[in-house]
């Protein structure tokens, strides 16, 4: 299998082309790879297809929308995105999408359509996990609980009851799709007697009444290492669902969210700290006290002159980097704002004025001033 092209690009228009263009375009491409216009040319069958799903999705705000964010993996399965979802719908719709989004090699082939009961792995599960910034930066341990399908004990996952042995499906005569017709279009689709299998249980086991699964909650403790950030996933060997007909289980990917902190920002690995300083401690200079998540919190001089934005680095006091991405932490970087007080005492108000006239400055609203030197 290769990879799927962009939708974008299938239907040649631009990411942010209207649902005219969109239309337009799917319109064109439709009549120019028609199977009526080219009969028995496999590549303008595969186009015409392409284009078709293309449009489905791209004539969809929602679907489209979903596709823009996630790619191929992000449309075709309704539940992405919510609390818990299988993935499994993608590996359906999509092939070897998901594989390139994990970097997982091969070994995966769905049995569906073949036929045969030969032994598969389970499907992959999906987990949203929000966790807070600053579970981010020191890294924590979860507990979650993850409802999955596991083989029926009573007929070892085939559905039949014991003693009795599924039959070639008669709907699609073993071979798991249908053609539907829909308007001019000829779609191909799972058989909806035997779910794709190609084969059908006369007598089901009643334990799993056919299924050949039951779904049973485990729980799994998920250690997240220190420097995680939103929108990285990690793999859990082996507790995703179980594998049909001796096949390994799937593996469980734990994607997760980092909640926004409203005293910290991230860049990469670096800690950004923003602190705002009053307009004397940005000409004198100042001292504070930041808590970065470390034992204690770190002195942090603040220069005399500082500047509104500039930033103070401490090199080695940021986010622990994960290993992928090299060793030690990231740095702490501190990023001033000076602010300019609309009230002040009238004491303190005297002092600025008689700074002003020292510095040469000419302020607004300062009649006693003027009085001076023009009284
Ligand atoms: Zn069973
Ligand atoms: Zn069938």
């Amino acid at each position: 299998m290769s990879a799927k092209r962009d939708y974008y690009e299938i239907l040649q228009v631009a990411k942010n082309a209207s649902q005219d263009e969109i239309k337009k375009a799917y319109r064109k491409l439709a009549v120019q790879y028609h199977p009526d216009k080219n009969p028995n040319d496999k590549q303008a069958e595969d186009k015409f297809k392409e284009a078709a799903e293309a449009y489905e999705v791209l004539s969809s705000s929602e679907k489209r929308q979903r596709y823009d964010q996630f790619g191929h993996a992000g449309v075709g399965c309704a539940g992405f995105g919510s609390g818990f979802s299988n993935v499994d719908d993608i590996f359906e719709n999509f092939g070897s999408i998901f594989e390139d989004l994990f970097g997982m090699g091969g070994g995966r082939r769905r049995g569906g359509g073949s036929g045969s009961q030969r032994a598969r792995k389970g499907s992959d599960l999906r987990y949203d996990l929000q966790i807070t910034f600053k579970e981010s930066v020191q890294g924590t341990e979860r507990k979650i609980q993850i409802p999955r399908r596991v083989n029926c004990t009573s007929c070892e996952g085939t559905g039949a009851a014991k003693g009795t042995k599924p039959i070639t499906c008669p709907t699609c005569r073993g071979q798991g799709q249908v053609a539907i017709q829909q308007g001019f279009f000829t779609y191909a689709s799972t058989c909806p007697d035997c779910t794709g299998s190609g084969k059908k249980i006369t007598t089901p086991c009643s334990d799993c009444r056919g299924s050949g699964s039951q779904t049973k909650t485990s729980n799994i403790n998920v250690k997240i290492p220190a420097g995680i950030d939103s929108g990285m996933r990690l793999r859990v060997s082996g507790e995703g669902e179980g594998g049909s007909f001796g096949g390994p289980s799937g593996d469980l990917y734990v994607f997760i969210d980092v909640k926004p902190d409203s005293n910290f920002k991230r860049e990469e690995f670096d800690l950004v700290h923003p602190v705002k300083i009053g307009i004397a401690q940005a000409i004198l200079g100042t001292e504070i006290l930041v808590d970065s998540y470390e034992s204690e919190p770190r002195k942090v001089e603040i220069p005399a002159g500082i500047q509104p934005g500039q930033r103070i680095s401490i090199h080695g006091a940021g986010i622990p980097k994960l290993e992928k991405y090299g060793r030690g932490k990231g740095d702490l970087i501190i990023e001033v704002s000076v602010e300019i007080p609309t009230k002040i005492p009238k004491e303190a108000e005297d002092h600025l004025r008689a700074f002003a006239v020292k510095m040469g400055e000419h302020t607004k609203n300062s009649a006693g001033f003027f009085d001076k030197i023009f009284g």
